[in-house]
């Protein structure tokens, strides 16, 4: 009889975005004649810009005449891509990144689900509560954590960091305990709020020294407006050592739908291992290359030519005006409800903004709460991790008119509060 990766049932059902959706669907239809305004889910709803569009009419008929077909492409990625991503997302920040450290992919989801392959069934894993759940729910599937506690709603053998208002939504580096592995996402999902500069130097002084490794999710980094924050880890001195950076064009470039990201793992990324005859260092790179070339066959060459638009002059320029449209929503979040009365946090280097719940509600009550008495759709924050419960997501990636208006009634139910 064969056996099953019991690691899976550990995990609690992923209900958030299943029960929101319920919720929202029972609604409707008792109240068909509700305006419902979805600011719940972080998909972008901006059409890809001319730029890409034009890249991938060429590339589509580039694929339907024999003499420029593709079949499979490099495992890593076409240099085309890598090339301009080296120039543009790292050397142009003083970044010394190569082109051969650049993996592309077909998305960050993926990436920063599969790099734990890569390191021991034992690695300990530290995680910021809350957070994007892809880090914690692979490590889980791995192995690597205990069991869930219902009470706590944390995993046992994990290290958590928690995200909160006392320390500035910015995790700290432990001193009890020692994570091996440390996943950090800047700007965060779901709390809209980036590590400064002299923060994540923080984090990379302390992998070196207590030799972690740090993966690093940039899948927001176009979002940042502050100028103390940096896009890219390998901003901060020593990264080369001791990080794994992930990047996505889904939410820079509106691929949600469309699929391409990359991670970058430098060669100065080592381990030590035992050999017969002493130790001897292997560099990640080599671990991560041979795990991409068993387990991948490259991004469709279409979509890769269509990363590459997003670099051209026409393709930044476009690209930035639709960052700058959802950023003109999240301000118009932030100010407004701010001005009404709410507590709210984030918004200004990401397209989230994180509310504290009112009335002394949790996480769910409050959703129900902007749901029926205001028909606008969020999220709970304790969805993302215990230190969530109390605030709600609200996204800035809808249209500005929806914005404004789910934004305004949430200000109007505040006053009649
Ligand atoms: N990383 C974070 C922090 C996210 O919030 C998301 C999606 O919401 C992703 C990665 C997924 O990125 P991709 O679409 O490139 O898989």
């Amino acid at each position: 009889m064969f056996t099953i990766n019991e690691n899976y049932l550990k995990l609690p059902g992923s209900y958030l975005f299943s029960t929101i959706a319920k919720k929202v669907a029972a609604y409707q239809e008792a109240h068909p004649d509700r305006n419902v305004i979805r600011l719940g889910i972080g998909d972008v709803t901006q059409p890809l810009c001319p730029a890409v569009i034009e890249a991938l009419h060429r590339a589509v008929d580039e694929m339907g005449d024999a003499a420029t077909f593709r079949g499979y492409g490099p495992e890593n990625g076409y240099e085309f891509l890598r090339e301009k991503m080296r120039e543009h997302d790292f050397a142009a920040r003083g970044c010394d990144i190569a082109d051969d450290e650049i993996f592309i992919s077909d998305g960050a989801k993926s990436d920063s689900g599969n790099i734990q392959e890569i390191f021991g069934p034992n690695a300990k894993v530290a995680v910021c509560d809350p957070v994007y759940p892809v880090y914690l729910d692979t490590n889980v599937m791995a192995g690597r954590t205990g069991k869930y506690n219902e009470n706590t709603g944390y995993f046992d053998g994990v290290i958590y960091l928690p995200c909160t208002q006392e320390n500035g939504f910015a995790p700290v580096p432990p001193e009890d305990q020692v994570p091996d592995l440390i996943y950090i996402c800047s700007p965060n999902n779901p709390t809209g709020t980036a590590l400064s500069r002299q923060r994540l130097q923080q984090w990379v002084d302390y992998a070196n020294a207590h030799g972690s490794v740090i993966i690093y999710d940039a899948a927001y980094e176009a979002y940042i407006t502050e100028p103390d924050v940096p896009h890219s880890i390998y901003e901060c001195s020593g990264a080369r050592t001791c990080a794994i950076e992930i990047r996505s064009f889904s939410k820079n470039a509106g691929f949600t739908g469309t699929r391409l990201g990359a991670t970058i793992v430098p060669h100065d990324l080592v381990c030590r291992v035992k050999t017969d005859d002493g130790e001897r260092e292997i560099e990640l790179h080599s671990l991560w290359l041979r795990r991409h070339g068993t387990k991948f066959n490259g991004a469709p060459y279409i979509v890769q030519r269509a990363g590459e638009a997003v670099y051209s002059p026409e393709g930044q320029a476009q690209t930035r005006q639709q960052v700058a449209y959802y950023m003109r929503n999240a301000s118009y979040i932030r100010e407004h409800l701010q001005a009404a009365g709410y507590e709210v946090f984030g918004g200004v280097d990401a397209p989230y903004i994180w509310l504290r719940t009112t009335g002394g509600r949790n996480s769910w009550e409050c959703f129900d709460h902007f749901l029926e008495d205001a028909n606008v759709v969020t999220t709970p924050g304790s969805g993302f991790g215990p230190h969530g419960e109390g605030f709600i997501r609200i996204t800035a990636f809808g249209t500005y008119e929806n914005t404004k208006e789910a934004v305004d009634r949430l200000a109007e139910l505040y006053r009649r509060e």
